[in-house]
């Protein structure tokens, strides 16, 4: 009853103190708060055609399966990890027949790391079946499938969507199987440890990340209707993102269209339907920050659906007014060049990349190099200096942390793990 008044007491608190609708990510799931809801769910690939119904676990690896068997030339099924329990985190890698050189920017949709917002899961799943059947057929798909590598991961936490087995979603959970937040486990850029040890969800994929170049993503949750742009660890009056007017942009061209066929959408938080994070609550260890800042790569957090887990009749409604705004997501990726507010005078991407990074022993060093290259600690000490056109450095000897890659004009962050 303390603790409970306690709670109440904090509640008060902050809604004083935040005039805008508080970010649902900031609380404690609702213990049954999917069980109100009409779940229908679908145990064959067949009950999935309408799509307004949920996927069994096994549906869903079966649907995943069953679009890498039949559109062999233009997708495969990559696995990122798997979850504590054992269930798959699977991604669906869609590119153009003809476009597997690597010469393609990459693109990454991840959905449900809180395993309540099943919104986005089943968006997705739609989204890969709409391209796959798409491509060939509409121009806009297969000129989208032909310019850019497709990443989309459904699910990220499975034993949090399928907390109490693998027939419903009935009584899915935001945390995974260890009750731990994994939006709040990530490594922070801005020097907060996270809470709880980094879970296995989260370093599956941190190297599947790793191990790519993505240049745009997106991670998909539910609770509010607002586009969430970085940063999540500032307000933007405290730092803004390098890119913020290319971010404001994207935000609104994704609300408008979606408006233009659902009006009353993307209003709960604020009229425009976008915010900065950490303007409308500043959290840390978040995913979205993690990518942006160690990896060079733009993601925003897109919040849905005001429901976490909307009634399974709804689905179709909900794709009604997003697939446009998603569909044209991915096509943002050609509206930037290069890395994170780094563009020479040209906007051309920066010449040097690194691989893999975060590493723990080498890395990588893809570019022209005409000076010296020099590592400089995160206090801006040089730690190592080697001579122009080295290609791999052993970085293994260095504490862990953030390093600094200088070579004439042009820099780099080095992550060592
Ligand atoms: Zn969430």
């Amino acid at each position: 009853m303390f603790f409970l008044f306690l709670l109440l007491c904090a509640t008060v608190a902050y809604a004083q103190e935040k005039p805008l609708k508080p970010r649902p990510d900031a609380f404690p799931p609702v213990p049954g708060a999917l069980d109100s809801k009409a779940v229908t769910m679908a145990t064959t690939i067949e009950e999935m055609a309408g799509w307004d119904r949920y996927p069994t676990y096994e549906t869903y690896i079966a649907m995943m399966q069953d679009w890498a068997e039949r559109f062999p030339g233009l997708c495969k099924l990559d696995t990122i990890g798997t979850s504590i329990k054992g269930r798959l985190i699977l991604c669906m890698v869609i590119r153009g027949e003809g476009t597997h050189n690597g010469a393609n920017p990459e693109f990454f949709y991840s959905s449900t790391m809180h395993g309540d917002e099943v919104t986005g899961y089943v968006m997705m799943l739609r989204l890969i079946d709409t391209l796959l059947n798409g491509y060939g057929i509409n121009q806009q798909y297969t000129d989208l499938v032909n310019t850019v590598d497709i990443y989309i991961n459904p699910l990220s936490n499975p034993d949090g969507t399928y907390r109490n087995g693998n027939s419903s979603v009935s009584g899915a959970m935001r945390y995974n199987s260890n009750y731990v937040d994994l939006n709040r486990n990530y490594p922070d850029p801005f020097g907060t440890a996270p809470i709880n040890a980094q879970q296995q969800e989260n370093t599956a994929m941190i190297d599947y990340i790793g191990n790519h170049s993505f240049r745009l993503s997106a991670n998909l949750h539910g609770g509010s209707e607002v586009m969430n742009y970085p940063w999540d660890s500032f307000t933007s009056s405290e730092n803004p993102h390098p890119d913020r007017d290319w971010w404001i942009e994207v935000c609104k061209r994704f609300v408008d269209t979606s408006r233009t066929y659902s009006n009353s959408h993307f209003r709960d938080v604020n009229s425009q339907g976008y915010i900065e994070g950490g303007d409308w609550y500043v959290i840390p260890n978040g995913r979205q920050d993690y990518i942006n800042y160690y990896h060079n790569c733009r993601e925003m957090t897109m919040e849905i659906s005001s429901d976490k887990t909307v009634s399974s009749s709804q689905l179709p409604e909900y794709w009604r007014f997003l697939q446009h705004s998603l569909v044209n997501y991915i096509a943002e990726i050609h509206t930037f060049a290069g890395n994170i507010g780094i563009t020479d005078a040209e906007g051309s991407p920066s010449a040097i990349r690194l691989y893999p990074n975060p590493t723990h022993d080498k890395v990588f060093l893809q570019g022209e190099t005409d000076s010296d290259i020099v590592v400089l600690d995160i206090k801006g000490r040089e730690v190592m200096r080697l001579p122009a056109g080295t290609q791999s450095i052993d970085v293994q000897h260095l504490p862990q942390g953030i390093y600094l890659l200088h070579t004439g004009t042009q820099s780099a962050k080095i992550v060592k793990r």
